[in-house]
């Protein structure tokens, strides 16, 4: 592990204790609470993502041993023009958190400030899965989970956090106060009530604007279990017939349908969830009455709240430990596609997907969302008609570990071609995923918010030095 004392503007290199006496254009990197490494390990270490897909391996990587070390680091690499993203679980699929210059590794600040029915105080880095856990010992929980959720609090809170449960909004809609650290390198508490631009432009705001640093947000009584349905399905009507109508009602906590693509034979499933208390179990019948599939024919299964909540973890830990999953190329397709679209777009495209389209461990996941609830300007929905909207995304995962450009090139241009069906039939991108996307891309991504967004990104980050990975602005 080697610590850096500089940073030679000239070289564009950052300098070691050794070299940097005789580095006469050596700019002294600012005395740190945590420390800044140069060494190869570390910033290899933080040259990939999920996606196994981009690689750039930065210059240094920050561990911070305080929010004042992000405000140093940032402000002095403004002054030497160098690059700059912060890292959660590194959980993105296409290089939007990796950076050349330097890597803030956010895991680093991982305290639990409070938690308490007025919600919890957590740092940037602290994983959903603590905070469920932590505010489960207290009977309480966060209201709206990822489906995964060794996530960390300000990763998901930079791109959304689309949840299981349908009608309360994402992650970022349910945050009372941020700390973030502007690209001017200034810390800064935002909220609804103040400094609102800022609160605005840095939920679903993918890193453009500021390092989220710290976090208050909402938690809510929880029950101590969940019953999941599971419902089988061989055709997209009924299945979108019986999601609506368990949509309108409102009885259920969430839903997700997921598909292993099988040709014309493909079959869905629909899981819809229920959490309650032990003494006051749910009525199935009730629950699914006038389904085109008899609430008989649904499988139950009951579980603990935190055993629920965490299920994807279980099984993610276990493909990662026999399939080592973490070394996979992930080409994911992830897009919201509008009410009026969503039934179409699936049995048009989910029928033409082959084995290699999903891998060994893929899957199609469709996933509802209440629009109305969906309240951060930068979280881009499709703006239509209906209240729902759609997230689709196909989880594709390569079928052994290993570089594949073949691969990786196929999946990006089969990405791009379903992104543009998508788009044409009024979808967004949710940036989580692999879509190849250009500067236009983004402004018709943003549209009516664009103008707005580019100035806030000229007011916060004037040296456009945060995030550069999603080329949002070249
Ligand atoms: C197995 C799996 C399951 C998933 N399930 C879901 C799901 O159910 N719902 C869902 O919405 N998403 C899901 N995702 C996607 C996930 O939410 C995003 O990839 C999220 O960004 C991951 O958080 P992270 O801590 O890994 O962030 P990272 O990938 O490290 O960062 C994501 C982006 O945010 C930026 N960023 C990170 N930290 C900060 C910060 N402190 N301030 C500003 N910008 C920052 C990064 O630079 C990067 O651009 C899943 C991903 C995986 C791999």
């Amino acid at each position: 592990m080697a610590l850096v004392d500089g940073f030679d503007p000239v070289g564009r290199l950052w300098i070691g204790r050794a070299q940097a006496a005789d580095a006469r254009s050596c700019v002294e990197a600012p005395p740190l609470d945590g420390a800044l490494l140069i060494d190869l390990a570390s910033r290899s270490a933080d040259s990939t993502d999920e996606g196994n897909i981009v690689q750039h391996t930065p210059a240094a990587a920050l561990r911070p041993g305080s929010v004042e070390d992000i405000a140093k680091m940032i402000g002095f690499c403004r002054k030497c023009g160098i690059k700059v993203a912060a890292r959660g679980q590194h959980h993105t699929t296409f290089g939007q958190g990796l950076s050349s210059g330097l890597i803030i590794e956010n895991r680093w600040l991982n305290t639990t400030h409070s938690i308490g029915p007025e919600g919890a105080d957590v740092d940037a880095g602290v994983l959903w899965f603590d905070l469920i856990r932590q505010s489960f010992a207290q009977g309480l929980t966060p209201p709206v989970l990822t489906g995964y959720t060794q996530l960390s609090i300000a990763g998901t809170l930079s791109v959304g956090g689309v949840s299981l449960t349908n009608g309360k909004g994402a992650q970022v809609d349910r945050v009372q106060e941020l700390q973030v650290v502007t690209g001017k390198g200034e810390i800064v508490w935002c909220s609804e009530h103040h400094e609102r631009d800022l609160f605005e432009a840095v939920l679903a705001g993918l890193g453009q604007c500021g390092i989220i640093t710290r976090a208050r947000v909402d938690l809510v009584r929880a029950k101590s279990m969940a019953r999941q349905y599971t419902i089988q399905y061989t055709e997209v009507a009924a299945l979108f017939r019986d999601m609506r109508t368990l949509l309108h009602r409102g009885e259920l906590d969430g839903m997700y349908a997921i598909c292993v693509p099988s040709g014309a034979n493909s079959a869905y499933l629909l899981l819809p969830t229920i959490y309650f208390n032990q003494s006051s179990p749910p009525d199935n019948n009730h629950l699914l009455r006038g389904l085109s599939v008899s609430p008989g024919a649904a499988a139950v299964q009951d579980l603990g709240y935190v055993d629920q909540v965490t299920l994807v973890d279980a099984l993610y830990n276990n493909l990662a430990a026999t399939m080592m999953f973490d070394q996979l190329i992930k080409p994911w397709f992830d897009v919201f596609l509008p009410d009026h679209a969503v039934e179409q777009y699936v049995s048009d495209v989910v029928p033409t997907l082959t084995p290699e389209d999903v891998g060994p461990t893929g899957f199609v996941l469709i996933l509802a969302q209440k629009r109305s609830e969906l309240t951060r300007p930068f979280f881009r929905v499709p703006d239509t008609g209906s209240d729902w909207t759609y997230l689709f995304d196909i989880l594709t995962s390569s079928s052994g570990p290993g570089a594949n450009p073949a691969f990786v090139s196929k999946m990006l241009a089969r990405n791009r071609k379903l992104f543009e069906k998508a788009r044409a039939a009024g979808g967004t991108r949710y940036p989580i995923g692999s879509i190849p996307f250009d500067h236009r891309d983004w402004v018709v991504q943003y549209g009516k918010v664009w103008d707005r967004f580019v100035e806030l990104k000229n007011r916060f980050d004037p040296d456009d030095i945060l995030t550069p990975g999603l080329g949002i602005f070249p």
